[in-house]
């Protein structure tokens, strides 16, 4: 258990690192979030949720600005349920999932005919039994970090699907069918070029139509 500490807190180092060593690319689009949360949601895992979130969208030059309750802006907007209580308790048990699961069982989006609706939700749950056996003994700081990114990048995969309006999976990455704990907790797991694209050229589309 110790080793596996020590290699968490190790990646910690290299990712916060490196995340400030890159350039920011150019802006193109904002993605304005509407998040709804119990009151329990943990402000750590929150905060923690946001910087891998901007971290994975920054290749597609996507920023995301979090809008509270019913606030409104000119921005393309959507709204995400967090299911259940997020997080998974100091020494907690229960039923833990093993191996890799349907990314559909941790979140989804509504779909109307052939459009992907700016409407999600994350089954915490869910997310929790598949991160019970990875981080349930660590320190809080460690599962809050863990748990927060983990969660970050679940909403990537559904922002994917909004954002490129379509329903297919990529081979690899954060926009892949199936995710273990091991992808949600590793230190890098980002979208793959495929993903990129497709966000990248819906970027484009969208840019293009406000021009006109
Ligand atoms: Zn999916």
């Amino acid at each position: 258990m110790f080793a596996r500490l020590l290699a968490i807190v190790c990646l910690l180092c290299v990712s916060t690192s490196s995340g400030r060593a890159a350039s920011l690319p150019r802006v193109e689009t904002t993605l304005a979030v509407h998040l709804q949360a119990n009151a329990a949601f943990s402000p750590e895992i929150r905060n923690q949720m946001k910087m891998e979130l901007d971290s994975i969208l920054e290749p597609a030059a996507i920023r995301i600005f979090w809008l509270d309750a019913q606030e409104s802006r000119d921005f393309r907007s959507m709204r995400v349920e967090l299911k259940g209580s997020c997080g998974v308790p100091n020494h907690a048990d229960g039923h833990a999932v093993l191996g890799a699961i349907p990314a559909s069982a941790l979140a989804s989006t509504s779909v109307y005919k052939d459009s992907i609706l700016p409407s999600s939700w994350v089954n915490c749950d869910t997310l929790n039994r598949l991160l019970l056996s990875s981080i349930a003994l660590q320190p809080k700081w460690i599962r809050d970090y863990a748990y927060g990114r983990a969660m970050a990048r679940v909403l990537a995969h559904e922002i994917y699907h909004i954002l490129a309006q379509t329903q297919v999976h990529t081979s690899t990455g954060v926009a892949k069918e199936s995710v273990s704990a091991a992808d949600l907790v590793s230190s890098r797991f980002v979208f793959n070029s495929e993903a990129i694209i497709g966000l990248r050229s819906h970027n484009r589309v969208l840019l293009g139509a406000a021009k006109n």
